[in-house]
């Protein structure tokens, strides 16, 4: 059994969202300074690194983290590569590429997996994105949930409406994958979010099992 963890590492320095926060993870006791033990902190938005939008993210009245079905989060999931010359996701790439006719969860690797190999700290806003009629085409073609390897499924400056086909789908939208290590094909996706508390979404750890 192989396993890739698809996590990014959350630590101080790494790209956030504008306008979040920056990553705060720092000792608040340290043994070497006579305390009892280690002790950290965290300080972070809920969108950083690797993390679940629930659809209380766009839609005010929608689910909050800790009432998603985690059916959507635990099961078969098609990685499905798209060529590093294309910038967004559009119904017509997609049937080109001959996207499968059903897939209920599905992660885009595209050139965004390199930006995390390249260590860089700055947001990076030339992403990779999914445009709206891409949206309505996996939500048409069952998509349960849906991942991609930057900070957002929607393109820079045009987030809501993207989001707003996904979520109000019901569909889980995965942010910050390093799909890097991995090849297109089927695996078994664990997608485990924290259980936060009405909240608009969390950070979570995403493993990919080959079958
Ligand atoms: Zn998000």
């Amino acid at each position: 059994m192989k396993l890739y963890d698809v996590t990014l590492t959350m630590k101080p320095g790494m790209p956030v969202w504008p306008g979040d926060i920056p990553v705060e993870l720092e000792r608040m006791s340290k043994i070497e300074e006579g305390a009892n033990s280690n002790v950290s902190r965290l300080q972070i938005s809920v969108h950083t690194g690797t993390h679940v939008d629930a659809p209380r993210h766009f839609l005010p009245e929608g689910k909050t983290i800790e009432t998603l079905d985690l059916d959507a989060l635990v099961g078969p999931a098609l990685v499905f590569e798209i060529p590093e010359d294309q910038d967004l996701i559009t119904a017509d790439l997609l049937i080109s590429l001959k996207y499968p006719e059903k897939v209920t969860r599905v992660l885009f690797k595209t050139k965004n997996s390199k930006i995390w190999a390249l260590g860089t700290q700055d947001f990076e806003p030339r992403y990779t994105s999914i445009s709206t009629d891409g949206a309505e085409l996996l939500v048409k073609r069952g998509a349960k949930l849906v991942g991609i390897d930057y900070l957002s499924v929607a393109p820079y400056k045009r987030t809501r409406p993207t989001h707003e086909i996904l979520l109000k789908a019901s569909v889980v939208a995965l942010e910050g994958l390093d799909l890097t290590e991995v090849n297109p094909g089927i695996y078994q996706v664990y997608c485990l979010p924290l259980k936060l508390y009405q909240c608009d979404g969390a950070p979570a750890r995403v493993i990919l099992v080959e079958q």
